[in-house]
């Protein structure tokens, strides 16, 4: 699994789906995110009118696709989905969007993605509700102006950094998804192992949780695997034994770090000394993009203590020193 914990096979993808809350009431944690929204979706559905445009930015598998599907239930609306490198040129926007039908949802997942063209023209759709189309073609060619049914864009980046200031400035409502506790992430565990039908104790959900990289989608994917261990090396329930097993058979790290979060910590300790070194340099050191790192594994290895950032770069922890089993080079003649 990798950060997003998104290797799957079409059947992972169903399941996926069965597993997808469907209700504010369904979704664990982002208490702060999911308050405001429950007011604005409120407020919008009093009046009768579409929900601001919203963002949902964060790292991979927090739940930035099932708040969009939760946002067009509770408005009681039509949801249409897409994503930025999808949309070639502004006549596959223009398609979609004269399809809206009034406070529609029209979720762009990858927003950072769109190109610059198709970006521009959302613009006076998001803001007016109104985009130009070309009709005819070769001399009798014009574009004329036509009005759209409100809606609302629903769009989601991992990486907010790339997005552009205009279509930033153009969403009314922002909101940043945080990594789940452990706590959580059992409580989602034990939901979707009662929605698959299998018997899960709470001490192995907590196990398992504790290894998800703070990701509900890791979370119950991990959660399937268990699954097919316990069916075919154990009884079919899932308890504490039968899940330290698979999870040591899946070779999954002790507090859920993948291949990438060790190559990163790997490399500022046996290349850089612990660092600091800066992010461009670590960058290339790993060949992973800077804003992956900053946008995608950096939040964790912070939030998780193993790694510090300071003004001169990024540097690990004890803790990561302890974890990966290496000792720290004293300075001593460095
Ligand atoms: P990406 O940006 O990679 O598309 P995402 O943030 O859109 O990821 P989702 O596809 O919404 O993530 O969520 C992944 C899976 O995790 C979903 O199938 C859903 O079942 C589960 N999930 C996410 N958030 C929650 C939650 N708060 N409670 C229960 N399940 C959740």
């Amino acid at each position: 699994l990798d950060a997003s914990g998104e290797n799957f096979t079409p059947q992972d993808q169903e399941v996926e789906k069965a597993l997808r809350p469907l209700s504010f009431d369904d979704f664990a944690g982002q208490s702060h995110v999911l308050e405001n929204l429950q007011v604005f979706v409120k407020a919008a559905n009093l009046r009768g009118e579409a929900l601001d445009h919203t963002l949902f930015h964060g790292p991979p598998g927090l739940g930035k696709t099932t708040l969009a599907h939760i946002l067009a239930n509770e408005l009681e609306t039509g949801i249409k989905i897409t994503s930025g490198p999808v949309i070639d040129k502004p006549g596959d926007l223009a398609g979609l969007l004269t399809n809206l039908e009034p406070r529609d949802v029209l979720f762009i997942d990858e927003i950072h993605r769109l190109s610059s063209v198709v970006e521009e023209y959302l613009y006076s759709a998001m803001e007016d509700f109104k985009i130009d189309i070309m009709i005819e073609s070769g001399p009798n060619a014009r574009s004329v102006e036509i009005n759209l049914n409100p809606f609302t864009l629903v769009g989601a980046t991992t990486r907010s950094g790339l997005l552009t200031a205009p279509m930033r400035a153009r969403f009314g409502i922002s909101s940043r998804l945080e990594y789940y506790s452990t706590e959580l992430l059992s409580d989602i565990i034990l939901r979707s192992a009662s929605i698959l039908g299998v018997s899960i104790t709470s001490e192995a959900a907590i196990e398992i949780a504790g290894r998800s990289r703070g990701t509900p989608r890791i979370a119950n994917a991990l959660l399937r695997r268990v699954r097919d261990f316990a069916q075919i090396k154990g009884n079919g329930k899932i308890d504490m034994e039968i899940s330290k097993y698979s999870l040591k058979a899946l070779n999954v790290d002790a507090f859920g770090l993948d291949d990438m979060d060790n190559k990163i910590l790997l490399t500022i300790i046996d290349k850089f000394k612990g660092g600091p070194v800066g992010l461009t340099t670590l960058a290339t050191a790993v060949s992973e993009n800077a804003e992956t790192i900053e946008e995608v594994y950096e939040p964790f290895l912070i939030q998780k203590g193993f790694i510090n950032r300071t003004p001169r770069g990024r540097e690990v922890t004890e803790s990561a020193y302890k974890h990966l089993g290496r000792l720290r080079e004293s300075n001593q003649g460095g």
